[in-house]
């Protein structure tokens, strides 16, 4: 898909694009650059599912695994109207360097069901859920590939989807799905670790800028579980003054700044942040272009485009979203020094902690709070001071700089095995 711009829209040959920019500052060997712009497998999937009115409705189904070179793949399911192969595709290429940003022993990989949630029931959502697993399953497994959640899937989610794996094995496995309630094996603080893992690489950026977050100005677009923690974390542990949040419907915007609690009551109360009383509307576009110090995309890919992108001016840009800049919004960016902090690396809290619900339901022993926070912080606080030293010394834009030291770490494994 091509936009009015000329420019690409379609996200996997996005996610090729970038790799191809960081292959070229490794001088990267062309079977190995080759190999890593495909994915090394996918399942496609046709679900029925029995409708709560007694009609059977067929579902369309993905599972890729991008590549498992330094370990079992890993990504979230997504449940999205417009889900596509490409953009499964793209977020499990994500993953892989995500990963491997971050130093965790995991590979890539992602799902999505063509569904949309919000028009279904509990129970639709249920044997939608055990469906899939009953098709993606026999590929799924501890030392495979092992799922999370993602845009429209919940703890619940997980739970019914652990469940129907232990029916499938016929013994309990929870480390095979990660995100789960804490009462099935989740580990403690991964309701909130991608928007923690964010404010850490935010805190460290202001250091690196000279910015002072005490007060600082944050827009933040898409408010789920990474727009909304991104709220009161930013508050909590950075001072920062929330004046914009927006959902699939639209957003709000009050310079005086809102309470993301009281917001937070108010869609779940209304099912959306909009006609939030004592704050001015503003679109899914306009929140973007709004006067701010951090602008935190938490929604979608392709929100940053040719279109807008030299009208968008704060300090940051953290990416919560995967995917939400275009190429065209990078050139943008890097020409305008506005400061990136790209998806695989902003986001990489979650799946940090996913890792370590893994490594916890492998050992069957619980870490405390604390001990997720200090050792997420250890992660976030590394990978991002290697990105940022890495794009200083290639004179590179940030997004680039995490491909080249993810990318490296991949082709190393890749090598080391003998594949190329
Ligand atoms: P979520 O389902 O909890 O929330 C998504 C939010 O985006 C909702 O508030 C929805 O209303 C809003 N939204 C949907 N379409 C929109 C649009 N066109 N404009 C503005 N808002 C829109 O999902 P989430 O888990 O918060 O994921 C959000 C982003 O973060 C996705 O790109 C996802 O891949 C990424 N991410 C999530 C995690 C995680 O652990 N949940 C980890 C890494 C990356």
């Amino acid at each position: 898909m091509a936009n009015q711009n000329g420019g690409e829209l379609n996200p996997f040959k996005i996610a090729q694009k970038q790799l191809d920019k960081a292959a070229a500052v490794l001088g990267l060997d062309p079977a190995i650059h080759a190999f890593l712009r495909e994915p090394l497998r996918e399942l496609h999937v046709t679900l029925p599912v029995k409708m709560d009115d007694g009609s059977t409705k067929i579902f369309k189904g993905f599972r890729v695994q991008y590549n498992d070179a330094r370990g079992p793949t890993k990504g979230g399911i997504r449940f999205h109207s417009q889900e596509t192969i490409d953009t499964v595709r793209a977020l499990a290429a994500w993953m892989t360097w995500k990963c491997a940003v971050v130093d965790i022993p995991l590979g890539g990989g992602k799902g999505g069901v063509v569904c949309n949630p919000k028009e279904m029931s509990p129970g639709e959502l249920e044997r939608l859920s055990r469906a899939y697993i009953r098709q993606v399953g026999r590929i799924l497994g501890l030392e495979k590939d092992v799922p999370a959640p993602d845009v429209y899937t919940t703890p619940q989610i997980m739970a019914w989807m652990a469940d129907e794996y232990a029916f499938l094995k016929g013994h309990n496995e929870f480390g095979v799905i990660t995100g789960k309630p804490l009462e099935l094996g989740g580990s403690q603080g991964r309701g909130d670790a991608t928007a923690r893992g964010g404010m850490i690489t935010i805190r460290e950026a202001a250091k690196v800028l000279g910015i002072d977050t005490q007060g600082a100005t944050m827009a933040i677009q898409g408010f789920g579980n990474a727009g909304q923690y991104a709220a009161t974390l930013g508050i909590e542990l950075l001072g920062l003054k929330i004046v914009a949040v927006s959902d699939s419907k639209g957003g709000i915007y009050n310079p005086d700044g809102l309470d993301p609690d009281d917001v937070i009551k108010h869609k779940r109360e209304t099912g959306s942040v909009i006609n939030y009383p004592g704050a001015k509307p503003v679109s899914n576009e306009e929140i973007l272009e709004l006067p701010v110090d951090i602008l935190a995309p938490s929604a979608l890919e392709n929100q940053i485009t040719a279109r807008n992108a030299d009208r968008i001016r704060p300090k940051i840009v953290s990416e919560l979203a995967n995917g939400p800049t275009t190429l065209e919004g990078d050139d943008a960016f890097y020409k305008n020094g506005v400061y990136v902090l790209p998806d695989f690396l902003c986001n990489a809290g979650g799946v940090t902690v996913s890792y370590f619900e893994m490594v916890q339901n492998a050992y069957d022993y619980y870490w405390d709070l604390p001990t997720v926070h200090e050792r997420l912080d250890i992660k976030m606080t590394t990978a991002y001071h290697a990105v940022h030293e890495t794009a200083q010394r290639f004179e590179i834009d940030m997004r680039t700089a995490a491909y080249v030291i993810a990318v490296d770490r991949v082709a190393t494994a890749v090598r080391l095995r003998g594949w190329v």
